[in-house]
C-alpha cells in the first residue's frame, strides 16, 4: 500500500479523480476498481508492487504489430480494473476481489525488482493483464526507471483514465494498446458500465502526444458488429485518429458472465472489408484466416511483415517498403 495520487478532499469523504468514475470514498471505504481506497483520510493505492503475473510475453501479442515487432517484452500484471466487462478474459485478477493479494512491506516487488529482470534481448516492459490506469502511481514509477535506462514502456489499457494523469505518462509510455469495446454509448453501459466518450478523448490525446497506439476491436455477435454504427465509428477514426493507426479487429469468445457464442469468422471478415475501406492496418485476431495477418505496404501491397500465431517475420529494417519506398509507420 502507498499513497495514491488525484484524491481530492471533498468535506470528510475524498473523491478519486484519477478516472472518469470520480468515486466518492468516506474512511474506510473502497473505489469501484477495488484497488484504491480512503485508509484514515488518506487516499491510498492498495494494489502498489503486488503482482498477479510477470511474463515474457512477444510484443505481438499485447498486440502490437507495429511496435518492435518481432521483439519479446515483460509483462507486468496487478489487480483491479475499472471497468466490469462481462466478458473479461482476467476476471480473476481484474473484478474478483477475493483473489485480490496486497503486498507490504517486503512482500512488495519494487520498479528496481523489474528493472534487474530486463537485459537487452528485451524491449522493456508492459503494463497489461488487469488494468494498469488503477495501479498509476507503480507504473509511472517503474516506467521512469525502465526508461531512463533506455527500454521501451508499453501500457495495454481500456483507455479510461482523466487527462491529466494520462498526460503524466506519456514522457514514458512509448506505445499504448487501447480497447475500443463498441461503437456506442449504449455498449458501454450496458457490457462496461462505463461511457463511450471519455475512451474516445483518451485516444485522441494519445494521438496528439505523438506516442505510438494501436486499438483493439473485440467483436461480440449481436452487440456491436452491426453495420452501420460500424461504418460511422470507422468514419470517426479515420478522420480524428488517422487512418495509418493499426485496427486489431479480435474474434470474442465467451467469457466471464458473457454466454453468446464465439464471433462468426464471416462477421469478422465483413468488419475487416469495412474497415479497410477507411484504414491503411487492419487485422484480425484470435481467428485462423489469411485475411488481416500480414502487414502489407499501404501504398503497393508488398509484403513487410509475415505473421503466423504470435511469430513475425520481418521483411525490411527501416520503416520504408523496400519495393515501392513508401513510408510504413512501424517503429523497430
Ligand atoms: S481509479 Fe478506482 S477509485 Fe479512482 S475513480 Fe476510478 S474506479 Fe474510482
Amino acid at each position: 500500500m502507498r499513497e495514491g495520487r488525484f484524491f481530492e478532499k471533498r468535506g470528510e469523504a475524498l473523491v478519486c479523480r484519477l478516472c472518469p468514475r470520480h468515486c466518492v470514498l468516506k474512511e474506510g471505504e473502497t473505489g469501484f476498481c477495488g484497488v484504491r481506497a480512503n485508509r484514515g483520510g488518506t487516499g491510498v493505492s492498495l494494489n502498489y508492487g503486488s503482482l498477479s503475473a510477470v511474463h515474457i510475453d512477444p510484443m505481438e501479442k499485447k498486440p502490437l504489430y507495429h511496435f518492435k515487432p518481432g521483439k519479446e517484452i515483460l509483462s507486468l500484471g496487478s489487480y483491479g480494473c475499472n471497468l466490469t466487462c462481462l466478458h473479461c478474459q482476467n476476471h480473476y485478477i481484474a473484478q474478483d476481489r477475493k483473489n485480490f493479494t496486497f503486498a507490504d512491506g517486503n512482500g512488495i516487488i519494487t520498479p528496481a525488482m523489474i528493472l534487474e529482470k530486463l537485459d537487452r534481448t528485451l524491449a522493456g516492459v508492459a503494463y497489461t493483464y488487469n488494468e494498469p490506469v488503477v495501479w498509476f502511481e507503480y507504473v509511472k514509477e517503474c516506467a521512469e526507471l525502465v526508461s531512463g535506462k533506455g527500454y521501451a514502456n508499453v501500457m495495454v489499457t481500456n483507455g479510461y483514465i482523466e487527462a491529466e494523469p494520462l498526460e503524466e505518462l506519456f514522457p514514458h509510455i512509448h506505445a499504448f494498446s487501447v480497447d475500443l469495446k463498441g461503437y456506442s454509448g449504449e455498449f458501454y453501459r450496458l457490457v462496461s458500465q462505463a461511457k463511450l466518450t471519455p475512451v474516445k478523448e483518451t485516444l485522441e490525446r494519445i494521438v496528439r502526444s505523438g506516442r505510438h497506439l494501436e486499438v483493439e476491436y473485440l467483436v461480440i455477435p449481436g452487440m456491436n458488429d452491426e453495420r452501420e454504427p460500424f461504418e460511422e465509428i470507422m468514419g470517426w477514426y479515420a478522420q480524428t485518429l488517422g487512418p495509418r493507426v493499426p485496427l486489431h479487429i479480435n474474434r470474442y469468445f465467451p467469457q466471464n458472465r458473457m454466454e453468446r457464442p464465439a464471433t462468426p469468422v464471416e462477421t469478422l471478415l465483413r468488419l475487416h472489408e469495412i474497415a479497410r475501406t477507411y484504414l491503411d492496418y487492419v487485422y484480425i485476431g484470435n481467428a485462423d484466416v489469411a485475411e488481416g495477418r500480414d502487414t502489407l505496404c499501404p501504398s503497393c501491397g508488398e509484403v513487410l511483415i509475415e505473421r503466423a500465431g504470435y511469430r513475425s517475420l520481418v521483411r525490411l529494417g527501416d520503416p520504408v517498403c523496400p519495393r515501392c519506398g513508401a513510408t510504413c509507420d512501424i517503429l523497430f
